[in-house]
């Protein structure tokens, strides 16, 4: 295809991984970020083997694997009994098996931010995208705070996560978030190091350790703490003090005494609120939704970030091999609409499992599946459920 102009809004992992691969395959592109700095919001997420395969393609592994931790299994026990409710490992699968890598998402963004910095591709931060407008002949404008107007671009990629203003709005906030801590990892206080470790009583209350590696620059290793919690009952979390919530904490899980011990303030808990939502059409004329702005979930089966880059290549490649924009559009979708909606519907049927006001399941969860879930088949399907290969997304992309 020829030199596309496209527009790509949005500095998450989705818009920068997107801009290099788009920009290498020759393509004029522009990014639009609302930051003055372009800088990530929130704490640590973990990359599957899914999205490790994209930030492979764009030479990027390495700096990850420098930064990140390497993570073999997931851990949850129910803080009471300390029976095992969740034992998923990597290694399951069997040869060739990958692994999670626990990263900030402060380093994901320096890391694929450096390389777009590097490839000297257009940035334009303090830039808050409105709306977009068609032009006469399926070009499309992007609308921005002030009432300023850029294009027309032959495409306009939306990246701009689950609260875009360039689509209608969908689905539903779900009652869960979290509340989310970095900080530095307490080596000598019993953590695995190479774990994602949860502690749960019934799916109300839950409390998670994610090794995060280190920022770049920096010499010391960090984990992200986080709790769960109702964002009704934020308020009452803040009235209450830190003391009574270290208490909770403590006495769910001592061993997360050396964190709470760095918590000093309540600003070093940031919370985030869980959306669920699918787009049902994720392109129109000119436009491509992708990554959160087309599809978000709650973090359970931590999968955002891999679905939103899996997405960024399955475009790469349709434009590649499409004959016009319209066609690309439709084969991105084509690549990516099956694995999607997939995880959507795992995302909502895991979710209540770990964080809901029910009993019920997680009565069951603790007696009779979480038993069974260490029994093969279960063990590998549950590590290729965690890795996001289920529905073999990977195909499609890379043969
Ligand atoms: C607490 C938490 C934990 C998570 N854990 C995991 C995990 O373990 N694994 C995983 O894969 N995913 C995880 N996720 C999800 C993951 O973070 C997202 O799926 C991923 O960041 C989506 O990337 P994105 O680029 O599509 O959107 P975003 O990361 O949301 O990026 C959107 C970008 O657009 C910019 N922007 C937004 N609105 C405007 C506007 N109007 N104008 C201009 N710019 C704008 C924002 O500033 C931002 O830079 C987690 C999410 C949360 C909240």
């Amino acid at each position: 295809m020829q030199r596309l102009h496209i527009a790509i809004a949005g500095c998450g992992p989705a818009g920068l991984a997107t801009a290099l691969l788009l920009h290498r395959d020759g393509h004029h592109v522009t990014l639009f970020e609302r930051f003055d700095v372009p800088r990530p919001v929130g704490s640590g997420l973990m990359i599957q083997p899914t999205g490790f395969a994209v930030l492979r393609e764009l030479g990027l592994a390495d700096a990850l694997l420098d930064h990140g931790a390497r993570i073999d299994r997931l851990h949850g026990e129910a803080g009471s009994s300390g029976r095992v409710i969740l034992d998923v490992r990597y290694a399951a699968l069997g040869k060739g098996a990958g692994f999670g890598i626990g990263v900030h998402r402060a380093t994901l963004f320096a890391v694929l931010h450096e390389a777009v910095a590097a490839e000297r591709i257009a940035i334009e931060t303090g830039c808050a995208v409105t709306g977009s407008e068609t032009a006469a002949d399926d070009r499309r404008f992007l609308l921005l705070e002030g009432g300023r107007r850029v294009g027309p671009f032959d495409l306009i990629v939306d990246a701009l996560g689950t609260r875009t203003p360039l689509a209608p709005p969908c689905g539903r906030k779900l009652a869960y978030g979290a509340l989310w801590g970095t900080l530095d990892w307490p080596a000598d206080a019993g953590f695995d190091p190479g774990a994602l470790e949860q502690r749960y009583w019934r799916a109300s209350v839950m409390v998670g350790v994610l090794p995060v590696g280190r920022f770049p620059g920096a010499p010391r290793q960090q984990a992200a703490l986080f709790w769960s919690l109702r964002a009704d009952r934020l308020a009452e979390w803040r009235t209450a003090g830190l003391d009574v919530w270290k208490a909770e904490v403590s006495a769910l899980w001592p061993a997360t005494r050396r964190l709470l011990d760095q918590i000093r303030s309540a600003d070093q808990l940031t919370f985030a609120r869980y959306a669920h939502r699918t787009l049902s059409t994720p392109a129109e004329a000119g436009m491509i939704h992708i990554g959160d702005a087309w599809h978000s979930a709650s973090p359970q089966l931590g999968q955002g970030a891999n679905m939103a880059l899996l997405d960024t290549y399955a475009l790469a490649l349709a434009l590649r091999r499409s004959p016009d924009v319209a066609a690309a559009l439709g084969s991105a979708i084509a690549m990516r609409r099956r694995h999607i909606h997939l995880y959507q519907a795992l995302t909502a049927l895991f979710t209540p499992v770990y964080q809901s006001d029910s009993r019920a399941i997680p009565f069951v969860r603790d007696r009779i599946v979480g038993p069974l879930s260490k029994l093969w088949p279960a063990t590998r399907i549950q590590a290729a459920m965690v890795s996001g290969l289920i529905g073999n997304p990977l195909k499609p992309l890379f043969g």
